[in-house]
């Protein structure tokens, strides 16, 4: 009988636990459902839009290559995945675990009109599996990443199916370009193109890379003017790659660039294990006092609009935030450092409610996801369930300074190209040229945050 596999942020072949178990069962049937309504505010933003068009596009050719296909239908996911299985015969569909709440809840209507087997594909250890000792999940990271230390090893590595075989008749599928999925107007993935291969087979090129460079990351990580970091986020975002077979890759080069990489790649399970605990946090403040704070709301205020705007296109006079948020619009990433710099400023400096934030790298971020952005930015802001507090404003001036990210501005915010190392981070008016003015000095914006939040404690 021909068993269904139900693909999501899973695109690739190999380590793909679902798709191990159906072809191992019968004929394969890959079905991938474009389904926006279901995820609402968080359907794929643009910059997820062109990656998913290049994903489904390669995977679709690995499958091509076993004389296989992947069966593209648009609609609410389980009724076109009990269509496809009517139509070839199919009462079982297999897939990897997603927590996202629109996947959860897809999830349970499916099981109930179909045979369901889902299995842990996309985490270290997937959520649930690292409790206390009385069971709880966590809700700080810190003890969260000891215990998932005392767990290591994680399982082994799932092969890549030797066999894919073919259902006698293959459903209709929607032809990809139908889709539109890559941008037109403003046609800005130019440079995101240049800067990506995406798919499987190019995630596992950046790993091999990064198997020279993650001895370094723990000096070179912070330094937004050095390539420091795996850039491996988006192709573990749609799961071209594994964070198990990324684990298994480097297990042999332990050093302590490895180990604080280890930590970061259990960043992304607790992410996880966020969503799991509490699915509204990409819209919610976990500490309920923070719904009192009085945001500027650029629904109501031009000079918050205005200021919204200026951030989004890096115009803030801040270079260390204006170079983070171009490098975001041109390439769809940001370094780490500078997201965390960037989301500060958006937050304090500008008293902008970090769901802006949280919806603006949505849309931007080709690693977009709905767990690690929520939890990163709930956690900058001083609303999440583990946070930095509100009251530790980051200053962008001297973080700049700090990490040495002169050759960094230079590379996105052109217009400084000229000015010294000692001037770049923070430019004297007369050297500004048409760099625009700060949009408000340092200590002021610190002062207003600081005021937003006593008014806050204080009712
Ligand atoms: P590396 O430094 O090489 O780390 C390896 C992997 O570990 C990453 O690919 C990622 O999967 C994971 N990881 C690293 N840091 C974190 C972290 N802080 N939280 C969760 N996982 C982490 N990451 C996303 O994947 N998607 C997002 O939407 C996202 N939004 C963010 C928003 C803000 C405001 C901030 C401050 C951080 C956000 N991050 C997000 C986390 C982090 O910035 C990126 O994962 C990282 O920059 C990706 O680059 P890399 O692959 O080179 O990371």
């Amino acid at each position: 009988e021909p068993q269904i596999l139900w693909l999501r942020r899973d695109l690739r072949m190999a380590d793909n636990p679902a798709l191990h178990a159906a072809a191992a069962q019968g004929p394969v049937v890959a079905v991938y459902v474009l389904d926006d309504e279901a995820a609402d505010h968080h359907a794929y933003g643009g910059a997820s839009r062109w990656w998913l068009h290049h994903s489904l596009e390669s995977l679709g050719k690995s499958f091509g290559k076993r004389n296989s296909r992947i069966i593209l239908r648009r609609g609410d996911a389980v009724e076109e995945l009990c269509k496809v299985a009517k139509e070839v015969g199919a009462g079982t569909v297999h897939a990897n675990r997603h927590y996202e709440p629109w996947w959860r809840k897809a999830q349970g209507k499916l099981d109930e009109k179909l045979d369901l087997q889902l299995y842990d594909g996309n985490y270290i250890f997937p959520p649930g599996f690292i409790t206390t000792g009385s069971g709880d999940p966590y809700k700080i990271y810190t003890p969260f990443y000891k215990s998932s230390k005392a767990k290591f090893p994680p399982r082994d590595t799932v092969p890549e199916p030797e066999t894919i075989s073919s259902p006698e008749n293959w459903p209709d599928s929607d032809v990809i370009s139908d889709w539109d999925l890559l941008p037109t107007k403003p046609d800005w993935s130019g440079g995101i193109a240049d800067f990506w291969e995406v798919g499987e087979d190019a995630a596992h090129t950046r790993l091999s890379e990064w198997e020279d460079d993650v001895a370094d990351y723990d000096d070179q990580r912070n330094l937004p003017s050095i390539d420091g970091s795996s850039r491996l986020s988006p192709h573990l975002h749609f799961g071209e790659i594994s964070p198990i077979q990324i684990w298994h890759a480097l297990k042999h080069k332990r050093s302590d660039g490895w180990e604080t990489y280890e930590s970061e790649l259990v960043w992304r399970d607790y992410a996880q294990n966020v969503i799991a605990q509490f699915p509204a946090y990409p819209s919610e403040n976990y500490r309920e006092d923070y719904d009192r704070i009085a945001w500027r709301n650029p629904d109501k205020d031009e000079e918050a609009a205005g200021d919204l705007r200026a951030w989004q296109k890096g115009q803030t006079g801040y270079p260390i935030v204006d170079a983070g948020m171009r490098q975001l619009w041109q390439t769809g990433w940001m370094h780490n450092r500078v997201r965390m710099i960037a989301a500060s400023f958006l937050i304090k400096h500008l008293l902008i409610d970090w769901r802006r934030g949280e919806q603006w790298f949505w849309d931007t971020l080709v690693d977009a996801d709905y767990a690690s952005n929520a939890t990163n930015w709930q956690w900058v802001s001083g609303t999440g369930v583990d946070s930095n507090m509100f009251v530790r404003i980051m200053a962008p001036l001297s973080q700049s300074e700090k990490f040495d990210a002169a050759g960094y501005i230079r590379e996105y915010v052109p217009e400084l190209n000229d000015l010294s190392d000692a001037d770049i981070h923070d430019p004297p008016d007369e050297k500004r040229g048409d760099y625009p003015d700060k949009l408000i000095p340092h200590k002021a914006g610190r002062e207003r945050a600081l005021e937003a939040y006593r008014a806050m404690k204080n009712g």
